[in-house]
Formats: C-alpha cells, sequence, structure tokens
C-alpha cells in the first residue's frame, strides 16, 4: 500500500486553482522530486501533503501507518529562520515536538534520537554551537536532523540546497541518496535541479499547474518533457 496517494487533487488559494488534477503516489522507500517552474504549485502541493493545508477538491490519503505528522520536513529557508537563537542540539531536539504531544519535557528517547541524528550526520561536534553561527551547509544538515528525529519513514524537503556551493550541493544530494537507500526513508524533495532530480530521484512529478509528468524516473529521461531542455528548469548543475 501507498504511503500517500492523492487521487484528483486539486489545491488553490481563495478560490483560485493554483495545481489540479493530481494523481500519483509514494511507496515505501520511493525518491520523489517534485519539479517545475517558479509558481508551479510545488510548494502549495507539499502544504497540502503535510495536511497544512486543505485540498479544493479530490483526496490526500495516506497509508502503510503513515500519519500526517509523522513525516520529516525541511522547509525553504527564510531569513528570519536562519537567524534562529538556540543550539544546534536544540534545533535538532525540536523535531521530537510533534510525537511529544502534550508532554512537557523531551524523554530520554527523546534526546537519544537528537544525539544519534546528530552522528548520523556528522555534526555531533556541532551540538553545542548557535545554530545561526552556522555555514549554508552546516545548517542544512541540522535541519535534515531535525527532520530525521520527527520521522522514521518519510522526509519531505523544500528547495533544500537552494544557495549552498555547488561542493557542499553535491555532499548534500549524497546524503539524502545514503539515508534513502540505507534506512529505505522514502524522499519527497522539491527541486529545480533536474539534473541530479533524474539522476538520483526514483520518481519525478513535474507540475506547471496540473501535473505534466509522473513516473520512473528512467521514464521521465526518455519523455518528452525530460528530454527537451527549453521544458527544463534547471538552475543549479551537479558539481
Ligand atoms: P512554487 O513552489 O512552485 O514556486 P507555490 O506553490 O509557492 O509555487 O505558488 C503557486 C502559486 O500560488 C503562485 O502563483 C503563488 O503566487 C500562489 N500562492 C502561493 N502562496 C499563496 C498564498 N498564501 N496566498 C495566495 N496565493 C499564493
Amino acid at each position: 500500500m501507498a504511503l500517500i496517494r492523492c487521487v484528483d487533487v486539486s489545491i488553490g488559494y481563495e478560490g483560485q486553482t493554483v495545481v489540479r488534477d493530481l494523481d500519483f503516489s509514494i511507496c515505501a522507500g520511493d525518491y520523489l522530486c517534485i519539479v517545475g517552474e517558479n509558481g508551479s504549485g510545488k510548494s502549495t502541493l507539499v502544504k497540502s501533503l503535510l495536511g497544512l493545508k486543505n485540498v479544493e477538491k479530490g483526496r490526500i490519503i495516506y497509508g502503510d501507518g503513515l500519519k500526517k505528522n509523522e513525516i520529516g520536513y525541511l522547509p525553504q529557508q527564510t531569513d528570519t529562520q536562519k537567524d534562529f537563537p538556540a543550539s544546534v542540539y536544540e534545533v535538532v531536539l525540536s523535531g521530537r515536538l510533534n510525537s511529544r504531544g502534550i508532554r512537557p519535557f523531551y524523554t530520554s528517547a527523546d534526546k537519544r534520537a537528537a544525539e544519534e541524528k546528530l552522528e548520523l550526520l556528522g555534526i555531533r561536534d556541532l551540538a553545542k554551537q548557535c545554530y545561526r553561527d552556522l555555514s549554508g551547509g552546516q545548517k542544512q544538515r541540522a535541519l535534515l536532523a531535525r527532520a530525521l528525529c520527527a520521522t522514521k519513514t518519510m522526509l519531505l524537503l523544500d528547495e533544500p540546497v537552494t544557495g549552498l556551493d555547488p561542493i557542499v550541493t553535491a555532499e548534500f544530494y549524497q546524503l539524502i541518496r545514503r539515508i534513502n537507500r540505507e534506512s529505505g526513508i522514502a524522499v519527497v524533495m522539491v527541486s529545480h535541479d533536474i539534473e541530479s532530480a533524474v539522476e538520483d530521484a526514483s520518481h519525478i512529478l513535474h507540475l506547471q499547474e496540473k501535473m505534466l509528468f509522473f513516473g520512473t524516473a528512467e521514464e521521465y529521461g526518455k519523455s518528452r518533457i525530460g528530454r527537451t531542455p527549453r521544458l527544463r528548469c534547471g538552475k543549479i548543475r551537479r558539481a
């Protein structure tokens, strides 16, 4: 059974449809890249997948035991978030907030999970540093560790390499591939980088007001839209 099924979904703001006729599934272990030009509805879809925005039409069905509050989310970075005045450890630990419910304190299991994720992402030595003093790449690792604290099943990453230099970008993609392959966590990534998407992802969803393409990355590479540079929107190229 799919972790998420979108059935005939349309989403919009104040009666104005932004993206329509979405029919696709995400299964355990998938690596789905959502691509499309600016304004094509990628972030809007992400909000609906997280349950933060109601759909206008159709249904988003969660299966295989996945609850929408158990998706690990790495949002697009805003300037305010970049300045967040907390330690790296506190930022990572806050990934457990959803599962903490009404408990007032973090448990030792929460703290263990945060330490494990810091170790996994190679940032244990940064734990006590202030988050806002980190480099862009270190910040993204901390936020990825935070997202991993929130899930055992699915990561949702909204343009996670924006603003990173090519080497850090390549390292970040490698990390995502490793997490996906070694732990089987499904990855859903909004990306402008179609070259890397086709190389790394198992599936591609290409949006442009509607669903231009959904299928495997291999099928996408052979499709008219996947082969036509004019129709692509890649901005960052692999180092
Ligand atoms: P993308 O992530 O592909 O760049 P978005 O999902 O952010 O696209 O936006 C899709 C469309 O929805 C755009 O035309 C944008 O202006 C509009 N939009 C996004 N957020 C809002 C909002 N909160 N209220 C009204 N319109 C919005």
